[in-house]
């Protein structure tokens, strides 16, 4: 498998891909290791993990420029995302005690009834490449906390992150055979599912998760999908600053190149602000500048995929077929590296594939609404679920248009943002089950109920 440099085309290097036969080994091995790690105690495991974070700190210039040679980010964007990893870990050392101990329900004389958090066993993660940290971090922190071993796939765009991934944490204590790396592509994405591991726990998008969970169905075991988003946000028509409130929001559409599962996606504005929401939408975008990853001030690098430029280029040519006006942007730039000019466009409506399929890429389509009725309506016009973001200086307003939607993350006055302490899920088409909180860190676990009496 060749590891391609997005930003220059250049092959960094070959890697050798996992065959059925070598799965199946490690598989054993997970297999064989995994009842001496879930005996070991929790705190145990969290100083192994605490030394995990630890590494993350201590090598994060070398991380991040692997990241960056492998998916294109800006070097800044690639140290902010190990920095946020190391964020979303501390929050699960602090909490593992708590919501991973023994749970004492009714204790009176004669009988003790608890709730046991047991690891479920040996758990299947496949993964994306928009944030390997994020992610990955999500899934195999809290299941190795849990005392589950974890066989790793890391996405074929992120492998070399993987790999830097797996030698930390055995250099940090987890004991060789409790982590293992599922190295390759689609087919050994596959493969995987035609073994026999306690839980699925995938992220990537809608198409393969609905393969996954089909496949997991008959397994009858754990299975969780986070996937894509085309998600909403709403600007209303009394908002304190309509210029800052474009800057932050053209932010959460385009930072990561708006690949990002919970980047804004489509966004809708009052009409009475939308000319001057416009105006400092599109000045701010034309200020960035695209370029080589790897230089100073660059905000928006290369795409990872080469394929969604033709993508990108179809949205932006079904919204302008059906009437939309292309403010900036609207193409690949030439040369070398997958690189897309970041494309604003207006007089769009929700029957165009810009405001309905997940564009993963830096273009955005702004919609000029009546009021708050026809914004929900917009909004909620979606086979996703996965965020939703109002712009407006009422509390109470957000809320209530929040709770109409059907999404599993609510944004007030801000967006394309995550918390290690609140439930990361999504509905609809956008994922089963949650990862983060207190919910996250119970998810690679099963529930036992001891009734003891005497
Ligand atoms: P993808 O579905 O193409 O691939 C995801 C993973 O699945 C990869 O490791 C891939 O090799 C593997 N895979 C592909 N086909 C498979 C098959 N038939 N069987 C088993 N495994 C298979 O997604 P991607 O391009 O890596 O990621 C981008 C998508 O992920 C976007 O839709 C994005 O929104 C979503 N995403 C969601 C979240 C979230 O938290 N909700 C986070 C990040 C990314």
């Amino acid at each position: 498998m060749q590891i391609i440099n997005p930003a220059t085309e250049e092959i960094i290097t070959s890697l050798e891909e996992d065959t059925i036969f070598t799965l199946e080994t490690k598989l054993a091995l997970l297999k064989t290791a995994q009842p001496a790690w879930a005996n070991q105690t929790l705190s145990e495991r969290i100083s192994v993990i605490t030394k995990f974070s630890s590494l993350l700190e201590a090598e994060i210039e070398e991380l991040a420029a692997v990241l960056t040679s492998e998916v294109g980010k800006p070097l800044q964007q690639s140290r902010n995302e190990v920095n946020g990893a190391r964020a979303r870990i501390k929050w699960m050392l602090a909490n593992a005690e708590k919501y991973l101990a023994d749970e004492v329900m009714v204790d009176e004389p004669g009988l003790k009834e608890v709730i046991r958090y047991e690891p479920l066993g040996v758990v299947c993660n496949i993964s994306a490449w928009n944030y390997p940290y994020l992610v990955g971090v999500n899934v195999f922190i809290p299941a190795l906390l849990s005392g589950n071993a974890v066989m790793y796939k890391p996405s074929e765009y992120a492998t070399l992150t993987g790999l830097q991934i797996e030698k930390l944490l055995k250099q940090a204590g987890i004991p060789n055979d409790v982590f293992q790396i599922a190295v390759g592509a689609k087919e050994t994405g596959a493969a995987l599912m035609e073994m026999d591991f306690n839980g699925y726990f995938f992220t990537g998008s809608y198409i393969t998760g609905k393969l996954i969970y089909e496949k997991v169905a008959a397994k009858m075991v754990p299975c969780q999908l986070e996937l894509g988003g085309k998600d909403p946000l709403y600007v209303a028509e009394d908002i304190a600053d309509v210029v800052s409130t474009a800057i932050n929001t053209a932010d959460g559409a385009f930072y990561n190149n708006g690949q990002s599962c919970c980047a804004v996606e489509r966004i809708y504005v009052h009409e009475n602000n939308y000319e001057a929401y416009v105006n400092a939408f599109v000045a701010e975008v034309n200020g960035w500048t695209t370029g080589l990853p790897t230089t100073d001030g660059v905000y928006l690098g290369a795409l990872t995929r080469k394929d969604q430029i033709a993508v990108l280029e179809n949205q932006v040519k079904d919204a302008l077929n059906k009437g939309a006006r292309l403010l900036t942007g609207g193409k690949a730039v030439d040369g070398k590296g997958y690189y897309f000019e970041p494309t604003v466009l207006t007089n769009v409506t929700n029957d165009m594939l810009v405001m309905q399929e997940e564009s993963f890429g830096p273009i955005i389509g702004i919609m000029k609404v009546q009021d708050d009725t026809e914004a929900i309506k917009m909004m909620q016009d979606t086979s996703y679920g996965l965020t939703a973001s109002v712009y407006t200086s009422d509390q109470t307003k957000a809320e209530k248009i929040l709770a109409r939607l059907d999404a599993g993350s609510g944004y007030w006055n801000c967006c394309d943002r995550v918390s290690a302490a609140l439930p990361w899920s999504g509905r609809k088409h956008s994922g089963i089950g949650a990862t983060l909180s207190h919910q996250g860190l119970r998810a690679f676990t099963k529930t036992k109920g001891y009734h003891l009496r005497g």
